[in-house]
């Protein structure tokens, strides 16, 4: 088989691997992008409801404060919808306590847990004895309170997917620095879909893209790269890596990356999040005074919220990320919806238990995927592990969210890296060299 040649392979089709790809393909550049999937997108997906809805399965919403994908949204003429909030969240405590034995009602100690997550967290000062110190040993020593500590593991492990038990605190420290400050990161969502967004860029690049080619080796010499699939071989100059670093152990890297490079990429691990639609004929949380969105302390990490694309199309969205997903996964598929539908009915009323379609996506379990919304360093001794991989290695420059100084976990983040990887990429063609505020 003749080996094709580029001058740039990309190796992912996420937000991150399309943004590099345009970059370098607006600068002039031969670029061929590998992506394993049959479908563009990534962890953006969007899938048929049991309506015949198109609905986003994977990442959905935005902010105003991520300049990035909003001005993508614009220029492909998409409309944004915010949801309304019409009536008041719910916090709920576990369903085998009584709601009188708490010390003070489940809403404040929630209430509290949430100032402390999106207000206090981004100004803690980590002094050298926190080194180590995880997210639930923080709060731990943070308040005596149990019911505030529950709430506040519950909402940790829901925005994170990953135990916190797990988390090293100075990663939470560091998303909450570089992510949402004023708003929430769900104040809108696309009409259509997310997934649309990156199928519309990706048509920009059509002819560029291989689907279903899984990236299994790369070669690199000094006078090139080769990078292996099932199908073939491609020669090329450069190349981006747009796939996370949980999945480097499945690529045969030739030579083997430095020993720095190598354990920067180990010191991330998957997260864990199933992401739940479920469309309802009326919003019946909002009739009995609540907005629909809910916590609960147990299980912990559940979060739903009120996602109606418009008042004809209830919907709620939820999300469960960290351990209780991989205790939900070993449920059968009736117990895993009665478990959610039965939570949903203590929040909003028994009307939850008859929904019009219920779906829930599962991608902890997705090979391919990020387990959750990124991977997360979960080494705390790696404090430097971004910075080392944002340098690349020889031939490479990596991508992907969990690479982004800024939204990490977040689309904004996925293209911001992937833009940053392609300013690399250019650069060494060119003989130049790209600071990280280009
Ligand atoms: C349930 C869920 C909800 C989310 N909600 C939001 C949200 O509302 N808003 C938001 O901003 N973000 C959200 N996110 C996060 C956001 O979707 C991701 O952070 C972002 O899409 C990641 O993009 P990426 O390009 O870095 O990685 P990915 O999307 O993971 O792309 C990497 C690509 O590489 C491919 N790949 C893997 N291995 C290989 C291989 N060997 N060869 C070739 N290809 C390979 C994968 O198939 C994938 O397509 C959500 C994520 C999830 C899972």
């Amino acid at each position: 088989m003749r080996m094709q040649s580029c001058d740039v392979v990309v190796a992912g089709a996420g937000f991150a691997g399309l943004s590099a790809a345009e970059t370098l393909i607006k600068a002039g550049r031969h670029v061929i992008v590998l992506e394993a999937r049959d479908r563009v997108g990534g962890c953006s997906e969007a899938m048929l409801n049991g309506l015949g809805e198109k609905i986003d399965t994977g990442g959905q919403f935005v902010c105003d404060e991520m300049p990035l994908i909003l001005d993508l949204i614009r220029r492909q003429n998409r409309r944004l919808i915010t949801p309304a909030e019409r009536g008041l969240p719910r916090a709920l405590p576990a369903a085998s306590v009584p709601e009188q034995a708490h010390p003070h009602p489940e809403a404040e100690a929630f209430a509290r847990a949430n100032e402390i997550y999106y207000d206090e967290l981004r100004h803690v000062e980590l002094t050298p004895d926190m080194a180590d110190i995880t997210v639930a040993g923080w709060i731990a020593q943070r308040t005596p309170d149990p019911a505030i500590r529950t709430a506040f593991v519950s909402i940790a492990e829901c925005a994170n997917c990953i135990a916190a038990a797990r988390q090293p605190l100075w990663t939470l420290i560091a998303m909450h620095r570089n992510g949402p400050r004023e708003v929430s990161e769900m104040q809108h969502f696309v009409e259509g879909t997310m997934h649309a967004v990156a199928a519309t860029l990706a048509d920009g690049l059509e002819g560029h893209i291989r689907l279903s080619q899984k990236l299994s080796a790369i070669e690199q010499s000094d006078g090139g790269i080769v990078i292996q699939t099932a199908t073939g071989r491609i020669a090329a100059r450069q190349m981006v890596l747009a796939i996370s670093p949980i999945h480097w152990p499945e690529i045969g890297f030739d030579p083997p990356l430095p020993a720095a490079t190598a354990k920067a990429g180990s010191a991330f691990s998957r997260g864990d999040v199933v992401k739940f639609l479920i469309r309802y004929e009326r919003a019946f949380w909002n009739q009995r005074g609540w907005s629909g969105m809910c916590q609960w302390s147990e299980p912990s990490g559940i979060w739903f919220g009120d996602a109606s694309h418009d008042p004809a199309r209830p919907m709620l969205v939820g999300f469960m990320g960290g351990p209780s997903a991989a205790a939900f996964r070993a449920r059968t598929e009736a117990g895993r919806r009665s478990l959610v539908l039965e939570e949903l009915a203590r929040a909003f009323g028994p009307e939850a238990l008859a929904p019009l379609d219920y779906l829930e996506r599962d991608w902890g379990s997705d090979a391919l995927g990020l387990g959750g919304y990124s991977a997360v360093v979960t080494d705390p001794a790696a404090r430097d592990a971004v910075a080392i991989l944002q340098q690349g290695s020889g031939r490479i420059s990596f991508a992907g969210t969990d690479l982004a100084d800024a939204f990490s976990g977040y689309i904004e983040g996925a293209i911001w890296s992937g833009r940053f990887a392609a300013a690399q990429v250019l650069a060494r063609l060119e003989g130049r060299t790209v600071s990280g505020s280009e």
